[in-house]
């Protein structure tokens, strides 16, 4: 890496290219190539993720990938929302299609058609169901891998219920699930909001959004969850016979981690100036076992690391034994680039003492453990690494947290220092939205929303930042992706 990770948009861009995580060279505006280092990364926290849902009483589906015009019209905020960005697929061969089919930018529509089959009486409810796929958005902004590009890689849960209850209830059970997998395990920290109207899903009855931030202090959205209330359910005529005979509208929320863009955090939370650094259990490689040779004994010293590879490998990690040409330095390097967590090193002298130097990417801390204790040692330390990279993101992500009284403040803070910055505001229904365009010309920030569960006092005499009123919410400022 020649970029130091202070450069954070120069870094971002090589440590993508060099680790090869992608390529941009693919010739279609705003899409790219997602290559072996970055796919075996979001297969793994694809699996975690899933694990957890199905945990929660999802089972998964598999739905068209295209939508016929006719459902995607049938909400109207919804396609009103989604209609600038989609891709419409017009033709089949030499014929023109007489009806056009929407490329999913989400599948509420694909999904709710069918669950107005599916679901007839108490007995077919709860329904939760969730899809791993790619959806299309052609967006407008300026494109960076992972992070915003025109196809990207998510899980969408879509559920529905009897009541308003089961439903709320299950929004608070999505955000559960992004703290167990995505602060727990990926060692990501974030905040829920509650997006103000303006911003939430298009069809939404409310959105609760989680954000991160990047290194810049510019904040990124991972999972949403939204309560859709019975807003599709009547578009989409699902219902249900309640015990007393009478038809009811379903109750319904989706949720949306999109992996490949929580793994553009990954990449960007915990890496260095030497390159990524990954929790073990998203490390594609888990270990490098390195030779170091010096002089007679090689065949040795090589015979013993094939052995140490086979006790890791018996313990079902992933090893990669660097037996190539290069120099050990070299080889050092090019894995902690690579941000695989633990380097294994192997020389005469450690085959003599029966041990082997241990290395840890995230803290370079070199560990001198005996062969025959090197198991118990690995599954001692990496849970210590996630734990590490997590107190490590927590520290710096709380250090970002702040407020402002008026829009000049809240401008400097932004520049100094960027983060989430806590705001007196009007409202954060419809009327707001002038406020919070107010804000977003003079000082390059979005309204995020009022924080979740927070249980600060209601406002006295606070004024709204932009416009003066009394305030009724505080809400959250941030630059954004
Ligand atoms: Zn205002």
């Amino acid at each position: 890496m020649n970029t130091p990770k202070s450069k954070f948009s120069e870094w971002y861009n090589e440590i993508t290219k060099e680790a090869e995580l992608c390529d941009l060279r693919y010739n279609l505006k705003g899409f790219i190539v997602f290559m072996p280092w970055s796919v075996m990364s979001m297969k793994k926290m694809y699996a975690i993720y899933e694990k957890e849902l199905e945990a929660h009483g999802h089972v998964p589906a598999l739905f068209p990938a295209l939508i016929p015009e006719g459902y995607f019209h049938k909400e109207a905020e919804h396609i009103e929302g989604f209609a600038p960005e989609v891709l419409w697929v017009t033709e089949a061969g030499k014929h023109k299609l007489e009806e056009r089919y929407a490329m999913r930018p989400t599948s509420e529509t694909a999904m709710y058609s069918m669950y107005s089959l599916w679901i007839n009486g108490l007995k077919d409810l709860p329904v939760k169901i969730y899809q791993s796929c790619q959806v299309w958005r052609h967006e407008t902004k300026a494109t960076k891998p992972f992070i915003r590009s025109r196809e990207f890689y998510w899980i969408e849960a879509h559920d529905a219920f009897a009541t308003r209850k089961e439903a709320e209830a299950q929004v608070k059970e999505d955000m559960e699930m992004a703290e167990k997998v995505i602060h727990q395990q990926f060692a990501i920290p974030f905040l829920f909001f509650r997006r103000p109207q303006w911003d939430k899903f298009a069809g939404a009855v409310d959105t609760y959004a989680a954000d991160t931030l990047m290194p810049d202090g510019k904040t990124i959205q991972q999972p949403s969850t939204h309560l859709l209330g019975q807003n599709f359910a009547k578009s989409f005529n699902v219902k249900y016979t309640d015990e007393k005979g009478e038809s009811q509208y379903v109750w319904q929320t989706c949720y949306g981690p999109a992996i490949s863009r929580i793994y553009a955090s990954v990449i960007s939370m915990h890496g260095d100036d030497k390159g990524l650094i990954l929790p073990f259990e998203l490390a594609p490689l888990q270990f490098v076992v390195v030779p170091i040779l010096k002089g007679e004994n090689k065949d040795k010293v090589i015979t013993e690391c094939e052995k140490i590879v086979k006790i890791l490998l018996q313990e079902n990690f992933t090893v990669k034994f660097d037996n190539s040409e290069a120099t050990p330095g070299f080889k050092f390097n090019h894995w902690e680039m690579k941000g695989v967590p633990f380097r294994v090193e192997l020389g005469e002298r450690d085959i003599a003492e029966e041990s082997v130097i241990l290395v840890r990417r995230d803290t370079k801390e070199k560990i001198k453990v005996k062969t025959k204790e090197l198991v118990a040692k690995i599954n001692e330390l990496k849970p210590e690494i996630t734990k590490n990279l997590r107190e490590k993101a927590d520290v710096w992500f709380n250090s970002k947290l702040s407020h402002a009284g008026n829009m000049k403040e809240l401008d400097t803070v932004l520049n100094k220092q960027g983060g989430f910055v806590k705001v007196a505001f009007c409202t954060d229904q419809m009327d707001g939205e002038k406020c919070a365009d107010d804000i977003k010309n003079s000082c390059q920030a979005n309204m995020r929303g009022s924080l979740y569960g927070n249980d600060e006092l209601p406002l006295t005499n606070e004024k709204c930042v932009s416009c003066g009123k009394p305030a009724t919410v505080y809400l959250y400022a941030a630059r954004q992706y």
